[in-house]
């Protein structure tokens, strides 16, 4: 048996999701957490369950791309049952869908869930009078514990045999919607019910309301049709008898009719709602602070700087340890094995380049621990709330700003993201912009260069200022693209603020783990493949008789990057750093682990006193990378260390702003179903990267 959750977002599905298929899918505390359909199964009293959750949403118009797709899913995929999850601590809201699924003639239950949160605060409703009004069985529940599980799945397979033992209890209803509507409504069926297979897909009534509101999608289904002008010219008629007798448009005239239909079900089981606000008081008082419009922004910032500080300052004791056990080993194997191509390719590349990521691991976990609480909480979409403001002046919405948060963690789901953004305008720059927002991914790189080249105290300081350099130029371009790239209307829409909710420790933890178990396995795949292959153009062909240095520029990869490095001159990068830009490509990190295996192993700097000497774990790095530099360029002994240090920030610039990496041009490509975004997106950047590291080295060199 089928069956898919249907429900507006935030009302707990996945919750019920993970619950019953043990599956582990992201749930978070705002709204459009889940972006694709998700299947799971479960077995129950031997039944066999498929379960298919779905993105929330409040209604079932073409609106935004979500809603296209869960209707499309609902139409084409056909599930026996539809498990409406409703959060009944909100009602009269989240009924407003129910009366959509019902006008589309599907078998439904509801699970009324949050009732823990509907009893802490003393609402009242009587239920079964609720469940007979809309003809739907109503079982309250908790899915947060679990609460009422069993006796929903039992209601979902009693209804799919059908045998209901209180027969009328589930029949089903139609949304009355008033009888200048309800006219209108016959008339458009009449039309439609001539052609068969139409009436065999669809509920004609459903065709009929939609076609009342002017739903574009309906229209293109009904446009295919032979009688397609009759149709239409029915619609006319009904659309414009209803404008005449409510003095309407008929869109707003249904939507007023469900509501009316919600509000007098309500009334009749005796909804009330309680005294004891208490759930609602702490968000109260909290939202009266943080988005307060002087105190919201400061906190705000406060937030985001505690976050990094704590990722960078934290971060280092884990990360020396691993560094000092990924040396460890490279010793061991390097004192163990025979001298030969084997070992060179296990020490100088596998564990040169994935060592040289794999240490990021634990900044990385806690930059995903500060996110995943902040969306959990429900803080994430206040932070949207206050930006609302700086984001129209961007061109774009509050809404924006949770995927372009989520893009510092990783720009390929922030990409997916955007669904939430009703307004397609939006929701397109939102992605062209995306790559402006650092990932993690550029983070290893980062805190290479800048621990090799800068002092202690201007760390913090060059890091902060490269994320918001990209910030500034996200600003920038997405006032560009919405004023002369991106054309067309934007539609206004409502920004949820969910409850406060002290997350569990144990979502906090499995969100946080589920992304460093990603990192991980791109190690173990794509950054080590790349590791190996970068190691494998620099090692042959092979010349015992050069020293490394000679050996490299000699090799392969010496002589690619020899070929492009005219084109990187006005950065004044040499061919190694052009080698690890463009081995980035597949993913950034490898530009870091590229490096790794280019600086690694170097005969002339390896005498232990280097890696000995205080605070000097770069300085073969530094070394090298200096006098590469030195020779490449000419520089003269003086200017040799300062030039050296403005390329390694232009090279940080080129690596901030340049080609995300391919997953994101695909993901782009996935959201916005055409090459050309993708192009685009994929284009600019590099362009854009190019320029600003091009004339931030030409105006530094005019100074040192
Ligand atoms: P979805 O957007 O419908 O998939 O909702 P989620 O499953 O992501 O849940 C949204 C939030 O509500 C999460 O923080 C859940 O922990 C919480 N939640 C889910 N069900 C319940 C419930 O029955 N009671 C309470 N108090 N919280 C719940
Ligand atoms: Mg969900």
């Amino acid at each position: 048996m089928k069956f898919a959750l249907a429900g507006n977002p935030n009302c707990g599905k996945t919750s019920f999701f993970n619950f019953v298929s043990g599956a582990h899918e992201r749930v978070g505390n705002y709204s459009g957490v889940t972006v694709d359909a998700k299947e799971g199964t479960t077995t129950f009293e031997g039944y066999q369950l498929n379960i298919v959750d779905l993105p929330g949403t409040y209604s079932l118009s073409a609106y935004s791309p979500e809603e296209l797709y869960v209707r499309k899913q609902l139409v084409e995929h056909t599930p026996d049952i539809i498990l409406n999850v409703i959060d009944s601590s909100n009602l009269e809201r989240n009924l407003y869908l129910t009366t959509q699924l019902v006008d589309m003639h599907l078998s439904i239950v509801c699970a009324l869930n949050m009732f823990d949160e509907t009893e802490k605060r003393g609402d009242k409703v009587d239920y079964d009078k609720l469940s007979e009004l809309f003809g739907i069985p109503m079982i309250p529940t908790v899915f947060k514990t679990g609460r009422g599980v069993d006796d929903l799945l039992r209601m979902v397979i009693k209804l799919y045999e059908g045998n209901e033992d209180e027969e009328s209890h589930y029949r089903h209803i139609h949304i009355y919607h008033g009888h200048e509507i309800e006219n209108g409504i016959s008339h458009i069926q009449k039309y439609l019910k001539t052609d068969a297979s139409l009436r065999h897909r669809y509920s004609t009534r459903y065709l009929g309301i939609k076609l009342l509101e002017g739903d574009k999608d309906i229209e293109a289904l009904i446009k295919t049709l032979p009688n397609a002008t009759e149709i239409l010219k029915a619609r006319g008629q009904a659309a414009a008898r209803v404008k005449e007798e409510t003095l309407e448009d008929s869109e707003t005239a249904i939507m007023d009719a469900k509501y009316g239909f919600i509000h007098g079900a309500l009334k009749e089981a005796s909804f009330e709602t309680g005294d004891n606000k208490d759930t609602y008081l702490m968000t109260h008082y909290l939202d009266r602070a943080i988005t307060n419009k002087y105190l919201g922004f400061p906190i705000f910032i406060a937030m985001i700087w505690l976050m990094f500080e704590v990722t960078f300052s934290l971060g280092q004791y884990p990360m020396d340890w691993i560094e000092s056990f990924v040396g460890w080993v490279g010793e061991m194997v390097g004192s163990s094995m025979p001298e030969g191509p084997l070992k060179a390719m296990i020490t100088d590349g596998i564990i040169g380049g994935v060592g040289s990521v794999i240490v990021f691991l634990p900044q990385i976990l806690i930059l995903y621990f500060f996110i995943s609480f902040m969306e959990d909480s429900g803080y994430m979409a206040r932070a949207a709330f206050i930006m609302d403001k700086l984001m129209h002046k961007m061109g774009l919405h509050g809404k924006s700003f949770i995927p372009l948060i989520m893009g510092f963690g990783c720009n390929v789901p922030a990409v997916m993201a955007t669904r939430t953004i009703e307004s397609h305008r939006s929701r397109l720059i939102t992605m062209l912009i995306l790559p402006l927002m650092s990932c993690s991914a550029r983070l290893p790189i980062y805190i290479m260069v800048i621990g090799t080249f800068f002092a202690i105290q201007y760390r913090s300081l060059i890091m902060v200022s490269l994320y918001l350099i990209g910030i500034f130029l996200a600003v920038i371009l997405s006032r560009i693209f919405a004023s002369f790239v991106v054309k067309g209307e934007d539609t206004p829409f409502v920004m949820e603020l969910p409850p406060y909710r002290f997350p569990t420790w144990k979502a906090i933890g499995r969100h946080t783990w589920e992304k460093g178990k990603q990192y991980l396995k791109k190690m173990g795949g794509i950054i080590l493949v790349a590791s190996i292959i970068v190691w494998a153009l620099g090692y042959f062909p092979h010349n015992e008789e050069l020293d490394n240095q000679a050996q490299q520029e000699q090799s392969y990869i010496g002589r690619i990057g020899k070929t492009i490095e005219p084109i990187f001159t006005p950065q004044g990068f040499d061919w190694k750093l052009d080698v690890g830009l463009v081995s980035g490509v597949g993913a950034k990190e490898i530009v870091a682990s590229t490096m790794g295996v280019l600086y690694s192993n170097n005969d002339s700097f390896s005498d232990d006193q280097d890696y000995n000497d205080e605070d000097g774990k770069y300085e073969v790095l530094k070394k090298q990378m200096t006098s590469d530099l030195k020779k490449t360029y000419g520089y003269s002994d003086a200017e040799a260390a300062s030039k050296a240090t403005l390329t390694a920030y232009c090279f940080l610039l080129f690596v901030l702003l340049y080609f995300p990496c391919i997953a994101t041009i695909a993901a782009i490509k996935g959201e916005t179903g055409s090459w050309k975004w993708a192009g685009f997106a994929a284009g600019y950047t590099t362009l854009l990267a190019w320029v600003v590291s091009a004339l931030v080295f030409q105006i530094g060199s005019l100074f040192i």
